[in-house]
């Protein structure tokens, strides 16, 4: 990372700390993680020791109270750990879970919930998609119903990460039929609530994840649960989304570059025709082209980090980093696939789990066409 966004002291002092946590803690277990479909939950504590759980939030609460620049530094680490399902895992705690509650929070909320996500003794998932509803959001149709000072919830939500780990799920659900885009409140639901259950989901990839279909029959949660105002959850998880967008561009630019790092060396121990495979032309042209797509994906990744960094709107950039790094990623994983010919597939290779992982980039958390279809309206169209 050579910009001058992550190049004070401080900055240098976090790398060294996540990537010694990644190294010593991720990368050893990364198969264990696959083979059990999650990571160990007492990692969530360790890294709530080291700080890395609640790094732009509220000292009041825990937080550091840092900016987007620290969480760029951390994910991008993070994504060097081989397992880009416990990659996802950490991140959808710390990035696309907790925002709302940390914006829009009541302190009570904040203090019950946030405090206990960011010393790590909490897990939480985000819980939007629906079987028959995903790309369109405001489709869903998980009810939350007054009832005096509860809310009373039925419904179904699907692809959740987190699922089997989490303490508790940050839930949009349908407030107001009849109210359209005000129609709509997040709200905190524990997991061990009366009314929930789960069943985990068999991926393709990103084992080292735990992903679940929820179920919720006449789950009672208090009102004072919702975060942020009634009938603005929509809204508000927009806004989320744009945290989630970001550190999925920035968790899959550090995976890229640690698998185009061991491709290269993979490239000049293997020997076809007498010659190491980094001696043939067609190899050096294609890691050539990578490493500019890798490049590619950092400068709109970073111009997403300065512009959030200077308090200003980041939408339209963060749309075209998502759009831009999930594919370059795929494209990664694909040729270094093809470099590496039949070990390529083997499940241990890095090679073939990053060709199934990085799968999920341009389909999660708002696919390529939801993008498009927001940068095309944003040009006029
Ligand atoms: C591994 C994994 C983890 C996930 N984790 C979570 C999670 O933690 N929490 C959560 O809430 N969700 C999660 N998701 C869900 C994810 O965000 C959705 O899968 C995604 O938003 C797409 O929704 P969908 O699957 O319903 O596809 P659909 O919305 O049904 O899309 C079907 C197709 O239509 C295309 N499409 C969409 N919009 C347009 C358009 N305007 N014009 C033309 N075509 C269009 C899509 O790109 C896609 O190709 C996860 C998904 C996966 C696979």
């Amino acid at each position: 990372m050579s910009s001058d966004l992550y190049s004070t002291p401080e900055h240098e002092a976090f790398r060294d700390t996540v990537r010694r946590f990644t190294e010593d803690e991720l990368r050893p277990r990364a198969r264990d993680f696959d083979a059990a479909g999650r990571i160990d939950k007492s990692l969530f504590k360790k890294m709530g020791d080291l700080g890395m759980l609640g790094l732009r939030y509220d000292p009041a609460y825990g937080g550091a109270g840092l900016d987007w620049s620290f969480s760029a530094v951390m994910h991008e680490e993070l994504g060097r750990s081989d397992n880009a399902g416990a990659t996802l895992a950490i991140s959808v705690h710390t990035e696309m879970a907790t925002p709302s509650l940390a914006q829009f929070g009541s302190q009570e909320l904040k203090r019950d919930f946030l405090a206990p996500a960011i010393t790590g003794e909490t897990v939480s998932a985000i819980a939007v998609t629906e079987p028959d509803a995903g790309s369109d959001v405001s489709a869903i149709q998980t009810r939350a119903v007054r009832d005096g000072e509860d809310w009373i919830i039925n419904g179904s939500k699907i692809y959740i990460t987190n699922a089997a780990n989490a303490d508790w799920l940050c839930l949009l659900a349908v407030t107001d039929p009849e109210a359209g885009y005000s129609g709509f409140s997040q709200i905190i639901v524990p997991t061990d609530l009366a009314g929930l259950r789960y069943d985990l989901l068999d991926k393709i990839g990103l084992w080292g994840s735990d992903t679940g279909q929820f179920f919720f029959e006449d789950l009672r949660v208090p009102v004072a649960h919702t975060i942020g105002e009634i009938g603005r959850g929509f809204q508000q998880q927009m806004m989320q989304f744009q945290h989630e967008r970001l550190v999925a561009c920035i968790s899959q630019l550090g995976a890229s570059e640690l698998l185009w790092e061991e491709t290269k060396k993979w490239t000049q121990e293997r020997v076809l025709f007498g010659k190491p495979l980094s001696k043939m032309q067609n190899t050096q042209f294609k890691m050539a082209h990578l490493w500019t797509q890798i490049t590619a994906a950092r400068a709109l990744n970073d111009a997403c980090v300065r512009s959030l960094v200077a308090g200003e709107e980041a939408t339209t950039m963060i749309t075209m980093a998502k759009l831009f790094s999930c594919n370059a990623a795929l494209e990664v994983a694909t040729e270094c696939l093809q470099l590496h010919g039949g070990y390529g597939l083997m499940k241990e290779s890095m090679a073939g789990r990053a060709f199934v992982d990085t799968r999920v980039g341009t389909i999660g958390g708002g696919s390529d066409e939801t993008m498009l279809h927001y940068l095309a309206k944003q040009l006029g169209f």
